[in-house]
């Protein structure tokens, strides 16, 4: 079979994505559990193998960096964030998983952090990372109650002074393609409301605190579209 009649024909009447690759930084050092990484594995519209593998025409390909679900550890897990971080990566979305813990309160040492600085060899704390990739970032996704709000330990009386992304970085706040914060909650986050559009990236901006509801997945979906429409189709990002 000659190479040209071996590529199917759907791929060949496809819009090329506007992106070639795009890789998925996805913290889970915040003030959570790692529930919303465990929930997005059994998204199923598309499944999180749809994304990684290509399966979803006009898709780029996507690179996933997560630690629950790596096979790589340590300085090899590490070596994109550093790399994002030195802006020698153009295009990844910035996923937060948990809440962001106010450092300026810890008296010493730190609430949580990921990984060391090559120079320092001290620990980089979650608001730190989010000083140095957010500015960087396509845009920046927060995964779940707590990424999005602060979650239950947000409450009054937590020595963390944990609160949610948009607290931390500011409501208006926009990402370098102009994205504003995409809150996508749940406890853990709905999968398919995630996966559906994060990796696209095409996010929910269901900004209800309610635990997965009919009503909460109704707004969210709603919202998909309304995002889509407004955010990514003028950038063409979708
Ligand atoms: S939102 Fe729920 S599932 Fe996600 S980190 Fe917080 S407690 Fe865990």
């Amino acid at each position: 079979m000659d190479p040209e009649s071996a590529i199917p024909y759907g791929r060949k009447t496809q819009h090329a994505p506007a992106l070639k690759e795009v890789h998925i930084l996805w913290i889970t050092a915040g003030l959570g559990c790692d529930g919303d990484s465990v929930s997005i594995t059994a998204a199923t519209q598309p499944s999180i193998e749809d994304v990684l593998l290509g399966a979803i025409p006009g898709l780029p390909k996507v690179h996933l960096h997560n630690p629950v679900l790596a096979y790589e550890n340590g300085a090899e897990f590490m070596a994109p964030f550093h790399a994002a971080a030195r802006g020698e990566m153009d295009n990844f979305v910035l996923v937060m998983e948990g809440s962001i813990p106010n450092e300026k309160i810890n008296r010493e040492g730190y609430w949580a952090a990921m990984g060391t600085d090559p120079d320092t060899h001290e620990p980089i704390t979650i608001p730190q990372w989010l000083d140095r990739l957010a500015p960087k970032a396509l845009a920046v996704v927060g995964a779940g109650t707590c990424a999005t709000y602060g979650g239950i330990h947000a409450m009054e009386g937590n020595p963390t002074g944990c609160m949610g992304l948009a607290d931390y970085l500011g409501w208006d706040w926009k990402s370098k393609a102009g994205l504003p914060i995409v809150n996508v909650p749940g406890c853990p986050v709905q999968p398919d409301n995630f996966y559906g559009d994060a990796a696209v990236p095409a996010l929910s901006t269901c900004r209800s605190r309610a635990h997965d509801s009919a009503r909460c997945r109704a707004t969210s979906e709603v919202a998909v579209y309304a995002y889509r429409a407004r955010w990514l189709r003028p950038r063409g990002l979708l």
